[in-house]
C-alpha cells in the first residue's frame, strides 16, 4: 500500500467539531484589520507574524500563549471585521477538504467597540454564509455550523446560552463553555446548562484538556455536555496493560458514545501531551470511543485538520480506514438535525472514501 500523501488527505472529505474563530485567522488578516483600527502587532510582515503566533503559543509561557488571543481578539471588534474574518474562516477550511465544520467563538470578547452581543453573533453569522456561498461556487462546499462560546472565569454564560438559543434557526448549533479549567469547574454554570437542556438545546464542554477527571466528570454528570472539548485526560481513568481496565467514568464516556473532541498538535503544544506519537488518540480509537479529529486553533498551532490527519498517519501508521472512521465519528456527533447529518455521511463521505480505499 503506498503511503497516503498530504495532498490526497486535503481532498478527502473531512469534518471538524471543535475550531476556534478567533485561533484562525489569516496572518495577513491579521496585519490588514490591525492598520484599520491602529493595534500594535508584534511585527506587520504576515510571514513572521504567522510564525510569531506558533513560537508564542509554543513557548510553554501562558503569558504569551494568551497575548496570541488579545491581538486576535483585538482585530474582531467591527462587524465588517468579524465577517470578513468568518467568510475566510469557511473558506480556508472548504479549501482543505473540510465539508462540514462546527466553529466556535465567545461574542462576549468582541464587545470593545459599542457591537451588541446579538450584532456580533448576526456578523459573524453573515460571514460564514458569504464563505460557504464562495466556497460553494469554488467547487469545495462547505457546512459551516456555528457554537456560542461563554468565558468560564466570567459570569456571562446564562445571557450567551440565551443568545445561541435566539439565533438557532439562523445558524447557531450549539453552546460551548472555555477558559482556564483549574479553579473554574463547569458547575458555576449550572443554570446555563439546565436552561439549554430545557432548550432541547446542544453544548458542549471544554474539559479534560489540562485538568483531569473530575472535570470530566462535572461536565457529563452535573452539567449534561452532550459532548467533550479535548476529553484527552479519560484516559486516567484507563488502566493499560495487557488487557486495558476502564474505570466507571471511563467506560460511560464509551457506554454513552460520548465524543471526544480531541486535538493532537494543540495538546502538545500546551504540554497536556508529549508528543502526537504519545497522543492518547491511539489507545483511545483502539478502544473505540468516540473519537473525533480537531484543530482546536489553527493559527497558534500553525495547523489544519489535514495536517491533524497527516500526523496520525505519521505516529500511527492509520490508513484511509481509520480516517474515514474519526471523519463519521465527527459526522454523527455534529450538532445539527440527525437527517442532515446522515446526508453528509452517505452522500459526501463515504462515497469519497469508498474511492479512496479502492485505490488501495
Ligand atoms: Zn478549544
Amino acid at each position: 500500500m503506498a503511503a497516503i500523501s498530504y495532498q490526497d488527505i486535503v481532498k478527502a472529505p473531512k469534518a471538524l467539531l471543535h475550531d476556534h474563530l478567533d485561533g484562525g485567522l489569516r496572518p495577513a488578516t491579521v496585519v490588514e484589520l490591525a492598520a484599520e483600527v491602529d493595534h500594535e502587532l508584534p511585527t506587520t510582515d504576515p510571514e513572521a507574524l504567522g510564525r510569531w503566533f506558533v513560537e508564542a503559543a509554543n513557548s510553554g509561557s501562558l503569558e504569551q500563549y494568551l497575548e496570541t488571543f488579545a491581538h486576535t481578539v483585538a482585530v474582531m471588534q467591527t462587524e465588517s471585521a468579524l465577517r470578513r474574518v468568518a467568510a475566510e474562516c469557511a473558506l480556508d477550511l472548504a479549501a482543505d477538504g473540510v465539508v462540514y465544520a462546527e466553529v466556535r467563538f465567545a461574542p462576549e470578547q468582541h464587545l470593545e467597540r459599542d457591537l451588541t452581543l446579538d450584532e456580533v453573533v448576526a456578523a459573524v453569522l453573515a460571514g460564514f454564509a458569504e464563505g460557504s456561498a464562495a466556497a460553494a461556487a469554488a467547487g469545495t462546499p462547505i457546512r459551516v455550523g456555528t457554537l456560542l462560546t461563554a468565558m468560564r472565569h466570567a459570569a456571562r454564560s446564562q445571557e450567551i446560552a440565551e443568545l445561541a438559543v435566539r439565533h438557532r434557526d439562523t445558524g447557531v448549533v450549539g453552546f460551548d463553555i472555555a477558559g482556564a479549567e483549574a479553579g473554574f469547574p463547569p458547575t458555576r454554570h449550572l443554570d446555563a446548562f439546565e436552561y439549554l437542556q430545557r432548550e432541547n438545546f446542544h453544548f458542549t464542554i471544554h474539559a479534560g484538556e489540562a485538568f483531569g477527571l473530575p472535570s470530566i466528570w462535572q461536565a457529563i454528570q452535573w452539567c449534561g455536555a452532550d459532548r467533550l472539548g479535548h476529553g484527552v485526560r479519560i484516559v486516567d481513568d484507563i488502566t493499560v496493560g495487557a488487557e486495558p481496565q476502564l474505570g466507571r467514568l471511563a467506560a460511560y464516556v464509551r457506554d454513552k458514545r460520548i465524543p471526544l473532541e480531541l486535538c493532537p498538535s494543540s495538546n502538545v503544544q500546551t504540554g497536556a501531551v508529549a508528543s502526537i506519537a504519545e497522543h492518547p488518540i491511539g489507545l483511545l480509537r483502539d478502544l473505540r470511543f468516540r473519537a473525533t479529529v480537531n484543530t482546536d486553533n489553527r493559527l497558534m498551532s500553525g495547523t489544519s485538520m489535514s495536517r491533524e490527519m497527516a500526523l496520525l498517519v505519521e505516529a500511527f501508521g492509520y490508513g484511509w480506514k481509520e480516517l474515514q472512521w474519526f471523519t463519521i465519528n465527527a459526522m454523527k456527533s455534529a450538532f445539527i438535525p440527525f437527517d442532515e447529518r446522515l446526508r453528509i455521511i452517505d452522500e459526501v463521505i463515504k462515497p469519497a472514501y469508498a474511492k479512496l480505499l479502492g485505490q488501495r
